[in-house]
């Protein structure tokens, strides 16, 4: 069932997401070479602390972090490490998530580090124009899978908004993991593939659902790390980005809950 959140919870709902958004400001400020992943989590974790939230992975499921940070071909769910430190030309997907009384925010971006090559240029580019042509389509009326085939457009090279030079050029599209609902609990219904799978349900003002692209610049496989059993990379090691924000629908159009207040 999809449950549809009141004003009060929508309004605590942005303060968590606000509070995201002030990590992702500090994360953006930190990622540098020579920084580790375990470093950014505890300036996360300070950031979601003083800001009397409280760190929504950190024990979900028996995740051990703050974030999520993704390398390069890792997708999703890294497990931030003194051992992995950044370096020159590397993209990295920071995920964090903050509660605040009872209310989760939800957002992830993928950061250069340093000097990064055109084509890691482009996927980020074209990623984050896949957010917010999916985000575009969060409104009341609309089914899903209006959201799904504007993020496939967009990674596809089809929608009309994509820079010139990246018309027709497709990218795969990460099909295991997706956007999803996030109210009083980070996964909730529905979730959101992204690309098109038919479906119609409809969008009703008070659904909030995390849009997350997960875009490839090689295959769409992916596989998930047998050494820790929570690392998600491609399957054929070529670089991955995610970009996310926590939506709601209104009458007025979309609401991003992950923006600074
Ligand atoms: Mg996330
Ligand atoms: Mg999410």
């Amino acid at each position: 069932m999809i449950n549809r959140k009141s004003r009060e919870e929508l309004k605590l709902m942005k303060h968590a997401g606000s509070v995201v958004a002030l990590v992702h400001q500090a994360m953006k400020e930190a990622v540098k070479p020579g920084i580790s992943t375990l470093e950014l989590d505890e300036i996360a974790a300070k950031v979601i602390k003083e800001n009397k939230c409280i760190p929504t992975f950190l024990g979900y499921n028996g995740f051990p972090g703050c974030i999520c940070a993704s390398i390069n071909e890792e997708v999703v769910h890294g497990i931030p490490s003194s051992g992995r430190i950044l370096k020159e030309g590397d993209i990295i997907s920071i995920d964090i998530g903050a509660t605040y009384r009872g209310m989760v925010g939800d957002s992830a971006w993928t950061y250069p580090v340093g000097k990064i090559s055109k084509e890691y240029e482009d996927l980020l580019k074209i990623t984050e124009l896949a957010l917010f042509n999916g985000i575009a389509q969060m409104k009341p009326d609309n089914i899903l899978d209006d959201i799904s085939g504007a993020v496939e457009d967009t990674a596809l090279g089809k929608a009309e908004n994509i820079p010139a030079d990246l018309k027709g050029k497709k990218y795969g599209i990460v099909r295991q993991y997706g956007g999803h609902g996030v109210g009083r609990n980070m996964h909730e219904d529905p979730f959101l593939f992204n690309y098109r799978v038919n479906n119609k349900t409809k969008i009703k003002s008070g659904y909030v659902i995390a849009i997350e692209p997960m875009i490839n610049l090689g295959v769409d496989e992916v596989v998930v790390s047998a050494a820790d059993n929570w690392c998600v990379s491609t399957a054929d090691n070529k670089a991955s980005a995610h970009f996310e924000h926590t939506v709601a629908a209104t009458e007025d159009g979309p609401m991003i809950l992950t923006a600074l207040e």
